[in-house]
């Protein structure tokens, strides 16, 4: 077990939001759909957005136990991930490379939130449907999603530009 197995930080991001917002982004300070996207945090993955209706800014991380954290979200991710395969903290401290303390406190996190089953449960499904592909030698969805995500970050810019 690897981090590699993991996907990229801006397919994590990906995962973040399908999770947090299943049915399209939604303020998280008024629970408005009036929200705009409103470019990258930073070099990041994570898309910042701005409420039309309470005039709030807020990005894919504000609210959830990633807000406050340094590390990678993939790094997040993998510590969830090994967490269904019932390894102890100096394990993860180990395979990730980062101290007793920091695993440690990952993991009380992402037990505190519903995200870590979450992310658990999605990672394996992408996991493998991942190992299933290279097996089969197809990569015919990913260069959908890369298609897709191209075009979000367009329409992303769009946005910025006019509005
Ligand atoms: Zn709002």
């Amino acid at each position: 077990m690897n981090i590699e197995s993991v996907p990229d930080e801006e397919e994590c991001y990906k995962l973040l939001r399908e999770m947090r917002w299943p049915d399209g982004v939604r303020c998280v300070y008024c629970g408005s759909e009036h929200v705009v996207r409103t470019g990258r945090w930073r070099d990041t993955p994570n898309q910042r957005y701005h409420c039309r209706s309470c005039d709030k800014w807020f990005n894919d991380k504000t609210g959830t136990i990633f807000q406050d954290t340094r590390l990678p979200l993939r790094v997040w991710f993998f510590v969830a991930f090994m967490l269904q395969f019932k390894v102890s903290i100096l394990e993860i401290s180990k395979t990730v490379g980062i101290n007793y303390k920091s695993a440690y406190h990952m993991v009380k996190r992402l037990r505190s939130t519903v995200y870590g089953k979450d992310i658990g449960d999605k990672l394996r499904g992408v996991v493998e449907m991942g190992e299933a592909y290279v097996k089969a030698g197809s990569k015919g969805m990913e260069v959908i999603e890369r298609t897709e995500e191209t075009w979000l970050e367009n329409k992303g810019k769009r946005h910025l530009r006019h509005g």
